[in-house]
């Protein structure tokens, strides 16, 4: 683990280089630290993330995750899909204390972790639940949220049947997709249609830290329309024969 000070270094310098040093602030330095420090502890219990160097966590998970804490409306209430270990409900936590965030994923443990995490850090505005997303969406939470977010949990198409189930109309759901945004959302465009979304747009994102650049677009949908009460099927289904 870097020592406080070289970490306060690294993460304002990166912050800086990628314009996000405007949601940045000593105390959240400050909790980023207490993260890092905790889910590397707690990844020698179990498997959290890959990405272990501090440096690159900071960049790769932090910096890129508040890229999209930049972009979310104020005051929204969001749903972080297949949040794994908290990425993006803990930075979009930490970085927007006018939003709350509520991280499902269907691994008990890693929810375990998230809400030790919030507790650890107090963050009130964060709270993670076990459930499958195509399961939550037939519970009142149903339509609920205004913003449905997911990162590196599938393709668009089963995605989408994840996601927008769960966002109100007029809500949006925002993928925060690699290198095969376009590929993915020109193959589900009928798939967002029957949904009842929109697509909005492609946001491009260059995430850079001086010697490395990582593409990770946005990709934007309106939900316009109700989903029809059949969406989401069981997740066999989902998988199997994606609309
Ligand atoms: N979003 C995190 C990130 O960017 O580091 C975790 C990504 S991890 C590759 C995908 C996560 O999605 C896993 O933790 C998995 O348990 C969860 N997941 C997959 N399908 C899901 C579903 N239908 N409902 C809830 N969680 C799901």
């Amino acid at each position: 683990m870097l020592d406080n000070k070289e970490f306060t270094s690294v993460i304002t310098g990166v912050f800086a280089k990628n314009s996000l040093s405007f949601l940045l602030s000593r105390e959240k330095v400050e909790l980023f630290y207490r993260l890092t420090e905790f889910m590397l502890e707690q990844n020698q219990l179990f498997n959290l993330t890959a990405i272990t160097d501090p440096r690159k966590i900071i960049f790769l998970h932090y910096a890129d995750c508040a890229t999209l804490a930049a972009r979310l409306p104020k005051g929204a209430k969001i749903v972080d899909i297949g949040c794994g270990a908290g990425f993006p409900t803990l930075p979009i936590g930490i970085l927007r204390p006018d939003i709350t965030v509520l991280g499902i994923d269907s691994t008990a443990k890693k929810v375990n972790y998230v809400n030790q995490a919030a507790q650890l850090l107090g963050l009130t505005n964060v709270r993670a639940e076990v459930a499958r997303a195509e399961e939550f969406a037939q519970t009142s939470a149903r339509e609920s949220f205004d913003i449905a977010t997911a990162r590196a949990v599938s393709e668009l198409r089963v995605l989408a049947e994840l996601a927008l189930p769960l966002v109100r109309v007029g809500g949006s759901f925002i993928a925060m997709k690699g290198k095969n945004a376009e590929f993915e959302l020109s193959g589900a465009k009928r798939a967002l249609a029957m949904l009842g979304g929109k697509f909005k747009k492609t946001e491009p994102i260059a995430l850079c830290d001086g010697t490395e650049t990582v593409e990770h677009p946005l990709i934007y949908i309106e939900k316009s329309t109700k989903t029809p009460t059949a969406y989401p099927r069981a997740y066999a289904q989902i998988s199997k024969k994606p609309l």
